[in-house]
């Protein structure tokens, strides 16, 4: 199997793994217990904290652990408007993942004046759109650090700074960035940030969410008082052990895995882009997540070509996994003005360190067969090819 969709998920590191399964057997104490046993689940914890913050130059106790991405979007949101001064507006942009889209949107059925924020052909969010929708009653502002379509890395630290300006808190979806890319949490400036274990080779169902010292977020799970009252329920232990070690592992190999990422990505392009005729590529060429290649490819159905590839033993994906099945096209694509006939035909690769140049090779020339294959029946395609 070929597997190039790291962005939907990543399979557990071995070494990640290792560390684990400890505090499913012999070391299965409570965390929250003051007993020998407990006292070892504790330990872990703190050692998996402090690994999580080092990532991204925090301090220890500004990382609250959670089940994951979608619960710290929640968590951001939905308290995230009751943290700061008071008002009645927010804004996020319109690539954001559904777990920020679809919360805000129920604020909005909540009484909130929701803001969706326009971005630019290659997905970015222009400083300048957030400047003019910022209003004397913004609370909170949301927007993700790098997208999961199309890769493209946001202007956070600018962003964060011109809600700041405005009293605004400011939440940043991280999940794609967060120990992909170097971030350092106090020079990008925002007062809450997501990110999840399984996009960075941890296990699935454990996240965090950074809350800059001195902001006042209050709980959004309560309970017994665990993560200091602000996140009720029993710890997690070896999954939060487990997101500590890959997070320790991600620091360490962050140098490596982004040179061996561009230069898949370069050789990805490269091939693609000759042997194919109208390949749209989506998001910026430069400005994008080391692992991340994003085409379009007017004239085929994108779901067609990926059970082809399925078929083949290659692992890809049309881009947006959680609305896999639905033939919409993606809000990311559309909200960069892409046609629905190049949006259709959208292909996401997602690579890691552990993919190879000959892997590439070969899918790039699966990918030509096929669509050509594909295209030779597309009426659609012929059509297309009539206007461009
Ligand atoms: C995967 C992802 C999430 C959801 O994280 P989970 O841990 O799977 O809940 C949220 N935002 C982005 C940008 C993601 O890629």
């Amino acid at each position: 199997m070929i597997y190039m969709d790291c962005a939907a998920t990543t399979p557990t590191d071995p070494l990640v793994l290792e560390e684990m399964l400890p505090y499913f057997s012999e070391k299965f104490g409570n965390a929250s217990s003051a007993t020998r046993l407990g006292s070892a689940g504790k330990q872990a914890i703190r050692t998996a904290r402090e690994r999580a913050a080092a990532l991204i130059g925090a301090l220890p106790e500004e990382i609250f652990f959670t089940s994951g991405g979608t619960e710290s979007d929640n968590w951001a949101l939905r308290l995230g408007v009751r943290a700061g001064k008071s008002g009645r507006h927010i804004i996020v942009s319109a690539v954001e993942h559904p777990a920020v889209l679809r919360t805000a949107e129920d604020l909005a059925r909540e009484g909130y004046r929701l803001t969706v924020l326009p971005v630019d052909a290659e997905g970015t969010v222009l400083p300048e759109t957030l400047r003019s929708a910022m209003c004397e009653d913004t609370v909170l502002v949301s927007v993700m650090t790098a997208n999961n379509e199309v890769g493209t890395i946001e202007p956070i630290r600018e962003l964060a700074q011109i809600a700041h300006e405005g009293g605004a808190l400011f939440h940043t979806d991280a999940v794609q960035a967060f120990g992909q890319i170097p971030l350092i949490a106090s020079e990008l400036g925002a007062d809450l940030l997501s990110a999840s274990a399984h996009k960075i080779f941890g296990p699935k169902g454990t996240g965090l969410l950074y809350v800059k010292k001195g902001v006042r977020l209050d709980a959004f799970l309560t309970g017994g008082g665990q993560e200091r009252g602000r996140r009720s329920g029993t710890e997690n232990v070896p999954g939060i052990v487990g997101f500590g070690k890959a997070c320790a592992l991600a620091a360490q190999r962050m140098e490596e895995a982004i040179r061996v990422k561009r230069s898949l990505r370069e050789l990805f392009w490269e091939h693609l882009l000759t042997e194919n005729p109208h390949v749209l590529v989506s998001g910026s060429r430069e400005n994008r997540l080391p692992g991340n290649v994003h085409i379009c490819l007017p004239g085929i159905e994108g779901e067609t070509l990926l059970i082809l590839l399925d078929q083949k033993g290659i692992c890809a994906s049309s881009g947006s996994a959680c609305s896999a099945g639905a033939l919409e096209p993606s809000h990311v694509l559309t909200a960069m003005g892409r046609k629905a006939i190049e949006a259709k035909g959208s292909l996401r690769l997602t690579f890691s360190e552990h993919n190879t140049a000959e892997e590439v090779l070969e899918v790039c020339e699966l990918i030509r067969v096929q669509t050509a294959r594909l295209r030779e029946l597309s009426l659609p395609y012929e059509e297309y090819c009539k206007h461009v």
